[in-house]
């Protein structure tokens, strides 16, 4: 499917809070590849806690069916804002958990890669999260129904293996496989997680680099792929030009790939991954002075 297309229309979900920020960022590294990639289009979408107070509605029906039937991909900014306990509003709920249900993205990728001059990286791993299932409602009924449906994963998870026999599978509960992970990270290559256990190894892998703003995601099914930095809305940073493009503009380069673009997608990662080397143009979340603006700079100069 990738060859033929004369152009490549994107998707741009910016949503809330730095998502605003980060979400151009990565509209302008597609932008720099030039030619190497099909014409892109980008088409902007509504969705949001923003969008929700106006209208009442946190996906709307018109960013839905124009993903469905005029993109080829998209970018979405933020994830969950206001929908944690404490900040829950009645009526809202996340735009992107809705997004990964319709269109029926049912692996979010994130790898967690660190960086370092010698080119070996410190931390190297893979956290595949379930997307669109999460636990089943009767959980918080009876406490062993956990080891029902997590049994049900590791099940699922050893019956696909079967057909793979070149793929050495472990298993690690998931309390000592994030003490292992601060530990020894290197041990981990790829980590086949459900709904919950996946976000909270991913968060913590992140640390293990630096920065939740560094690391990428992709949520894709069959037939539709939605980059995503695996960071939130960042309320405690938005609007303060602090915000780092890597996670975004990595995300990019994902769903590229996932296209089939892999020249232009490792062009934009050779770029983030100089410009994180060098370490001379940082945002503040690595120990930097630059902004937004001037690290999306930096690493469009060298795409
Ligand atoms: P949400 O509810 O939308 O997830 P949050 O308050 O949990 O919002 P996160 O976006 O998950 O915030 O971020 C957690 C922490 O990491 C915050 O302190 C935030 O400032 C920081 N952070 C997240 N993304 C970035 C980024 N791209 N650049 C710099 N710092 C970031
Ligand atoms: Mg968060």
């Amino acid at each position: 499917a990738t060859a033929s297309r004369s152009s490549l229309k994107i998707g741009l979900i910016p949503a809330d809070g730095i998502g605003r920020e980060v979400i151009p960022a990565a509209r302008q590294a597609i932008e720099a590849l030039g030619s190497s990639i099909p014409k892109p289009e980008f088409i902007d979408l509504d969705a949001g806690f923003e969008y929700f107070q106006k209208h009442g509605k946190a996906l709307p029906e018109e960013t839905l069916q124009k993903l469905k039937n005029e993109c080829d991909c998209a970018m979405f900014g933020l994830s969950n804002l206001h929908s944690s306990p404490s900040t829950k509003v009645a009526g809202y709920s996340s735009p992107i958990v809705a997004l990964r249900k319709a269109m029926d993205l049912y692996a979010n990728i994130r790898p967690v890669v660190g960086v370092s001059a010698s080119g070996k990286p410190s931390v190297d791993l893979v956290v595949v999260r379930e997307n669109t299932e999460c636990l089943h409602l009767t959980i918080i009924h009876k406490s062993n129904v956990l080891s029902i449906t997590d049994g049900l994963f590791r099940e699922s998870v050893r019956a696909v293996a079967k057909e793979w026999p070149d793929i050495t599978i472990a298993e690690q509960l998931v309390d000592s496989a994030v003490y292992k992970l601060f530990r020894e990270p290197n041990v981990f290559d790829v980590m086949v997680a459900p709904n919950l256990y996946g976000d909270i190894l991913s968060d913590a892998a992140a640390a293990l680099v630096g920065s939740l703003g560094v690391v990428p995601s992709i949520n894709a099914g069959d037939d539709f792929v939605i980059g995503e930095p695996v960071h939130g809305s960042a309320p405690d940073i938005a609007g303060q030009h602090k915000a780092n493009p890597v996670a975004s503009i990595r995300s990019a380069a994902m769903m590229l790939r996932h296209l089939g673009y892999g020249d232009a997608a490792s062009r934009i990662e050779k770029a983030v991954d100089t410009v994180l080397v060098e370490g001379h143009v940082l945002t503040p979340d690595l120990g930097g002075k630059a902004t937004t603006e001037q690290v999306t700079q930096a690493i469009l100069k060298l795409i």
